[in-house]
């Protein structure tokens, strides 16, 4: 199984480029062994729901779904009043986005059959609010699903990882002033969860941004660019959480790390490459900054912030990019 991530800021590229980033990612590391391929890219605007193609197989058969521009049925179509026979519209692979976010996936079932519903990126409802990627397992993902589903909250796959996907909007929804930040919410989140994993969420309510983290399997992260990068860590505590009631979780107090900006301070052109592996991104590039455990990673406006899940864990979360060979 693999995660592969790519965000691109102040480049242009189309969907086509986009789609075989992510399918030539998936394929460098489908010696990981996997039953299953989803892809997950931007809509046509930030309000669209994000558009999903999954494929119980080969990534080559992913390719060829692609190909025809089709997306995969949802289960959310029904909800929609959508006809889940109807043909859904064309995707059109010709699109130029200046920015965006995009996440892939190969799967080794644990909870649920191979099958095009059960394929990642698992979503939190019919317009993706929240969607995730995820290798591992959750293992008190029934008592999150109980819980989430007497609030209201609604399945549509056998798997542990949709838990986790309608987890964060529930957190999301929770918040009477929707003042968390991306990287906020997934902290809270992860707090919740036991068992191992990698994670690349993606979110509407924060577009052109993504939260990676891991416990247990291995996630790191590649950056391109043809500018100087001036690495700039710096610790900052922040003031005590404010998150309302009906939060989850105990408060908890927030720790930052910021990792990268450009020399002069200035928006640049960069990209980066979330994967399992790094034999995923060295076609793209060879400086690499390998995740921890309980590391978050924010990427967003260009920018790649470490985090720690707790800032008393006694780990600085500072971290070295290394340049691979
Ligand atoms: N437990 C998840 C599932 O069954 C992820 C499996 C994996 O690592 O690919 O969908």
């Amino acid at each position: 199984c693999g995660i592969f991530a790519y965000c691109s800021y102040l480049v242009e590229k189309d969907r086509k480029y986009i789609c075989d980033v992510l399918c030539n990612g998936l394929a460098r590391q489908e010696y990981r062994g996997y039953d299953s391929a989803g892809i997950g890219i931007d809509g046509d605007s930030p309000d669209a729901p994000m558009i999903l193609f999954k494929n119980v197989g080969k990534v080559a058969g992913l390719r060829n779904q692609l190909e025809t521009g089709i997306p995969t049925p949802s289960p959310f179509d029904e909800e929609r009043s959508v006809d889940p026979n109807a043909q859904k519209p064309k995707t059109d692979m010709t699109r130029v986005f200046l920015s965006q976010t995009s996440m892939a996936h190969t799967r080794w079932a644990t909870h649920g059959v191979p099958a095009p519903s059960n394929c990642h990126p698992h979503v939190s409802d019919a317009m993706t609010e929240f969607s995730v990627v995820h290798n591992g397992i959750i293992t008190n993902y029934k008592e999150l699903k109980l819980v989430l589903l007497k609030r209201g909250y609604a399945f549509h796959t056998e798997t542990d990882t949709e838990a986790v996907a309608v987890l964060c909007k529930y957190v999301y929804d929770s918040q009477p002033h929707k003042r968390l930040s991306f990287t906020e919410l997934i902290k809270t989140v992860i707090k919740e969860l036991e068992g191992s994993f990698a994670f690349v969420f993606k979110s509407r309510h924060f577009p052109d941004e993504i939260v990676a983290a891991r416990r247990g399997s291995p996630l790191l992260i590649g950056v391109k660019t043809d500018r100087k990068l001036k690495v700039d860590f710096v610790d900052v505590e922040l003031p005590q959480d404010d998150r309302g009631p009906g939060a989850v979780g105990p408060k908890l107090r927030r720790s930052q790390s910021r990792a990268f900006l450009s020399e002069d301070g200035m928006p640049q052109p960069i990209e980066f490459f979330v994967a399992s592996d790094a034999a995923a991104v060295i076609e793209h590039t060879r400086r690499v900054l390998y995740l921890e455990d309980d590391d978050i990673a924010h990427i967003g406006e260009g920018e790649l912030h470490i985090h720690r899940l707790r800032r008393d864990d006694g780990l600085s979360s500072v971290r070295a990019i290394e340049h691979l060979e």
